[in-house]
């Protein structure tokens, strides 16, 4: 399929590829695996598809679909997935070419630069929030409200959990309550472990900053 490019986003993890060449080639790939845009031609075995449609490529840019990672359902393991922007042109730029597989459809309402940056942090936050086993009204802690962060808070938020935002800083508070937050811990101001214990206890904690320093907070001095 080749894709009219209207937005892409800017992940951390396209810096290694602007920073390292390609292993096949030896040449740096056009980055980019966050990407929304136009459907503007079909290859020809492609199905289920047409041109015009509004369609989104993150992180996972096709797989092999006969290999056991792909028969269970597990194709992020697949030895030949692709990924757009390593294995193949990525989405900085005005258009490219991915297999069909790589598509999702982009529903109505949602804008091209809003959708883009699902394709890799929002699918990242969403699979961590839906696959942890919380139900709604658990406790949930994001640490981090950066890229990803801010996207965990509003998907937390919208699947009913006790969402606690965790960020450095007061100027985050502000942030976190209008992405849904119901509360927020500074940890400038408090120690994240003892204040997650004295809401009870988190059943998820959901850490997408860098630092692990505020992830050992809490635990058994050894
Ligand atoms: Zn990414
Ligand atoms: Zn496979």
């Amino acid at each position: 399929m080749r894709i009219d490019v209207e937005a892409t986003g800017i992940c951390g993890a396209d810096i290694g590829t602007v920073r390292n060449p390609a292993p096949a080639t030896g040449f740096p790939v056009t980055p980019g695996h966050e990407v929304a845009g136009v459907i503007a031609e079909l290859g020809p075995q492609v199905q289920g598809w047409e041109v015009g449609e509004r369609v989104a490529v993150g992180w996972f840019g096709g797989s092999c679909g006969h290999c056991p990672a792909c028969r269970t359902g597990d194709v992020v393991h697949c030895p030949q997935r692709k990924i757009p922007g390593m294995s193949c042109p990525g989405g900085w730029s005005s258009t490219m070419t991915v297999p069909a597989a790589a598509l999702a459809r982009i529903p109505e309402g949602l804008s091209a630069a809003q959708a883009a940056p699902f394709g890799c942090a929002g699918v990242t936050t969403f699979n961590a929030l839906r696959h942890s086993g919380a139900g709604p009204g658990d406790l949930v802690a994001v640490l981090g409200i950066g890229g990803l962060g801010h996207l965990a808070v509003q998907f937390a938020a919208a699947m009913g959990f006790e969402t606690v935002a965790i960020g450095r800083g007061e100027q985050k508070r502000k942030l976190a309550d209008g992405l849904g937050a119901r509360h927020y811990l500074d940890t400038e101001r408090e120690s994240p472990g003892a204040a997650l214990a004295g809401l009870g206890g988190a059943r998820l904690i959901l850490s997408t900053a860098s630092s692990s320093k505020p992830l050992a907070d809490g635990c058994p001095a050894t």
